[in-house]
């Protein structure tokens, strides 16, 4: 064991870092084209501890064809379902046996709490893996009964199979680089897709880890392949490629719509996962204590950085002051550091440039007469920590409560009647999820069709299940990944009508 900003790390972590970074393209750990580098630098103390090949234009090129072979020759197209099953739960024992290896690296590069990404995200990974490797062999179609008017004196028979989509390309987000690249990945190889992942450039370390396990558990070269670069390059080149089938983007509602033209332009299918402003509706029977803990839970999770997070509290007027009474407490309690400390509950923001973000959104709140009830300020020390923040004196039309500030960042408001608080909760852009806390179960049933909104929790916030369909409604996004639902986002489906 060694220390590491005075905190212990294992030695597979110290091992993990000490070397020189490069990413996977066709089975081969390479450099970039253009020999740039890209520094990752520590968010708990702003230090490069780091760094990654800066892949851009030429390395996406390189990768798509390496996953266009694998996907047309060699052993993977010619894979039993049942193997792909074998080779996803062998992927995912290997996660589960490098589990606390993968939540150090994530903890030290994204800043989130150590203990967290172990349980919540590592732990996610190694489920949402063997749960589609379940699939691989669960994949059909049907045979229909056809009746074509022109044929009437020929025997038809019809039936429709599922084909994998072919190449994908996968850009993921900072706030859970593991979880995010397991979400795309996962359904790829269940499916029999080949895979060309770019991971975000604030994070980009998991998912080299990840893609080296996969090699270990015995994927053939290319089938899976990690670009490590910028967005405005690596990613804008993977988005508008001519030569893949797919794109499954995460990331914000302002980056996604420019992934998407660049998508439908060569007709490549695509599925969006973006951001939202999701509201927290606590109704007047609910339990104060109960809800504020809640609301705490569902806004402070991994810093706010969660596109589900309940960034809007609406409180029935008559339980107001005693929630925000709750949350405040458990937010001026809550205990900041690095995230590689197994003691710390809040760690820092990703970067420099989303405590500023944050920050900026925070001062935003004050000049239009919002009042902290709890934060309001950076933490203290190097790292980019931003103090859990309750904003009351809100009004609707403020850039705090229409923006996604993606940030430990809440803005409580009181209402009166249902209908007004349905009303208010679907007022924004977004649409990605909800929840409702109450007991009361007939005004919970009426509430939640009126929720514009791709989940609706009742009683807890941020729960996914993987067999639970997952996206949004309005610019929260298109199409849904888990469960059933994420097969036929990536397979097309092929209709055949024989004349016997
Ligand atoms: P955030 O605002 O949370 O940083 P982004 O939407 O900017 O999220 O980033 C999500 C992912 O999109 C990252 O992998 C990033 O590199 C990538 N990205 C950023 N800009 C582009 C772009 N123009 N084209 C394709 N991908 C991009």
């Amino acid at each position: 064991m060694e220390r590491y900003q005075g905190q212990f790390i294992s030695d597979a972590t110290r091992q993990f870092l000490s070397r020189s970074q490069r990413m996977l393209i066709g089975g081969e750990w390479v450099d970039a084209v253009g020999g740039e580098r890209i520094e990752v630098i520590d968010p708990a103390s702003g230090r490069t501890f780091a760094q990654v090949p800066a892949g851009a234009a030429a390395d996406i090129d390189r990768a798509v064809m390496a996953a266009r072979n694998a996907f047309e020759a060699g052993a993977w197209p010619k894979m039993r379902p049942v193997d792909r099953e074998r080779l996803l739960l062998r992927f995912a024992d290997l996660i589960e046996a490098n589990a606390q290896e993968l939540a150090e690296i994530e903890a030290l590069d994204n800043g989130k709490p150590v203990t967290m990404a172990r349980h919540v995200d590592v732990a996610l990974v190694v489920d949402f893996l063997r749960y589609m490797a379940g699939w691989a062999t669960k994949i059909e179609g049907s045979t229909m009964d056809v009746s074509v008017p022109l044929m009437r004196d020929r025997e038809l028979f019809g039936f429709t199979r599922r084909e994998p989509v072919g190449v994908v390309g996968a850009i993921i987000p900072w706030n859970f680089p593991l979880l995010m690249a397991a979400w795309k990945v996962a359904p790829a190889l269940a499916t029999g897709c080949t895979m060309v992942l770019k991971p975000a450039e604030e994070t980009p370390l998991t998912a080299l880890r990840f893609a080296e396990l996969a090699l270990e558990a015995g994927y053939p070269a290319g089938v899976l392949n990690v670009v490590t670069g910028h967005g405005h390059t690596a990613g804008a080149a993977l988005a508008g490629h001519k030569g893949i089938e797919k794109v499954a983007f995460t990331g914000s509602t302002e980056i996604g719509k420019l992934v998407g033209k660049a998508a439908i332009d060569n007709m490549t299918r695509v599925s969006l996962e973006l951001g939202g402003k999701s509201p927290v509706i606590v109704l007047d029977d609910a339990d104060p204590a109960k809800a504020a803990a809640g609301a705490a839970q569902a806004i402070f999770f991994n810093q706010g950085q969660v596109c589900t997070a309940g960034s809007r509290l609406f409180i029935h007027k008559s339980r107001f002051d005693e929630v925000v009474e709750g949350l405040s407490g458990i937010a001026s309690g809550m205990k900041l550091g690095p995230g590689i400390d197994p003691s710390t509950q809040i760690g820092p923001l990703v970067s420099a440039i989303q405590q500023r973000r944050v920050l900026g959104y925070i001062e935003s709140g004050f000049a239009e007469g919002a009042r902290a009830a709890a934060g309001g300020v950076a933490g203290e020390g190097d790292g980019y920590f931003v103090k859990p923040t309750v904003l009351v004196d809100t009004r609707d039309n403020m850039k705090v409560v229409r923006e996604e500030i993606f940030g430990p960042v809440v803005v409580a408001m009181p209402y009166d009647d249902l209908d007004e608080v349905a009303r208010r909760a679907n007022d924004t852009p977004y649409g990605l999820a909800a929840s409702i806390w109450s007991n009361d179960l007939a005004r919970v049933h009426r509430l939640i069709p009126k929720i514009k909104a791709g989940t609706v929790w009742v009683n807890c916030h941020n729960i996914l299940d993987n067999a639970m369909p997952f996206g949004g409604y309005k610019q929260s996004g298109i199409g849904r990944e888990m469960g059933r639902a994420v097969i036929d986002m990536y397979t097309e489906s092929k209709s055949v009508i024989m004349a016997l």
